[in-house]
């Protein structure tokens, strides 16, 4: 670690302390004197997902990040909600401290935290991640969030998503078709 001031590259420690998940270390440099600190936090080893085909690929917060980006589109989210989202769940990820997590896992948490953070979004994602491959499902799932109409606070006036009528006709075109 160069000195930030004059860039020699030795110092001494002058103190350490336990901060969180690190150590926080305050150096003096050997050559001028000036005093600075350094954070030394543990690099978590790589996180695989196994997809759907059974392919691994490492985990990337990016991509995460641009799948919920996606979702949230043009929604009025404070700022860095989106990120907020990534943020813990990516940690809650690491936190489980596996080395390969299935990625219907994380579609699962990425599901749940957009369910709190916004209905649109949540309904977007779920259309997509869920491939409607069941779509008996995603009725549930719409039927239970309109059943919480007074939770969900859908502006006045605003129409369903999809009539109830359709959706069930659908679903059993659907099913016919699966089976
Ligand atoms: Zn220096």
């Amino acid at each position: 670690m160069n000195c930030p001031f004059c860039g020699y590259n030795d110092s001494k420690v002058i103190d350490s302390r336990d901060v969180n998940d690190g150590i926080r270390r305050r150096r003096q440099c050997l050559s001028c004197d000036s005093r600075f600190t350094t954070y030394e936090r543990l690099q978590p080893t790589a996180l695989f997902v196994i997809k759907k085909d059974q392919r691994r690929e490492e985990f990337s917060r990016d991509k995460l990040l641009t799948g919920l980006r996606k979702a949230c589109e043009k929604r009025p989210l404070p700022t860095g909600a989106v990120d907020k989202l990534a943020d813990d769940i990516e940690a809650e990820l690491y936190h489980q401290g596996k080395a390969e997590i299935p990625s219907v896992v994380i579609g699962d948490m990425v599901m749940a935290g957009l369910k709190n953070l916004d209905y649109i979004a949540y309904i977007r994602f779920a259309s997509v991640y869920r491939d409607f491959a069941d779509i008996t499902i995603l009725k549930q799932e719409i039927d239970t969030l309109v059943g919480d109409e007074t939770e969900v606070a859908r502006p006045a006036g605003q129409l369903p998503l999809l009539p109830g009528e359709e959706l069930v006709t659908m679903a059993k075109g659907h099913r016919r078709r699966r089976r």
